[in-house]
């Protein structure tokens, strides 16, 4: 049983390097980041660490081994992820829907926005309502 997961790189990983939080290693090619089971704490780690973190393989693995280990784990990951961004996409989609035809009544799209002042309106009175949901 393994107390790590892979999960996807954080929005903004991009933005920096990356050591491996595990070995040290400086300056990753290709971080890969781990989310610890326990505390949800995600840290980037190298290819060859997370894989043996991750169990995919002994720890006498090579660099290699470690790579192909973890290229169906990732490829699923953001598989999971595309699914996930997808399901949003639709659920955003059917809240704005709703939310014109609650504040505008019926009618095409072009129709409720006019009724609402244009789109940048609706859209200022649609995200005013959602701040005022959340808070
Ligand atoms: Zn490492």
């Amino acid at each position: 049983m393994t107390n790590f997961k892979m999960i996807e790189a954080p929005k903004d990983a991009h933005l920096r390097e990356h050591d491996c939080k595990i070995c040290g290693h400086e300056r990753l090619r290709k971080p890969v980041w781990l989310q610890s089971v326990e505390d949800g704490v995600h840290f980037p780690a190298g290819a060859r660490c997370a894989a043996i973190a991750l169990q995919l393989v002994p720890a006498t693995a090579k660099q290699k081994e470690a790579e192909k280990a973890l290229k169906p784990v990732a490829e699923r990951i953001a598989a999971e992820a595309r699914a996930a961004a997808y399901e949003e996409h639709k659920r955003e989609a059917a809240a704005w829907e709703a939310f014109l035809l609650a504040s505008a009544g019926p009618g095409s799209m072009q129709d409720q926005f006019e009724r609402l002042g244009g789109f940048s309106a609706a859209r200022a009175a649609y995200r005013a309502a959602n701040e005022t949901k959340e808070a």
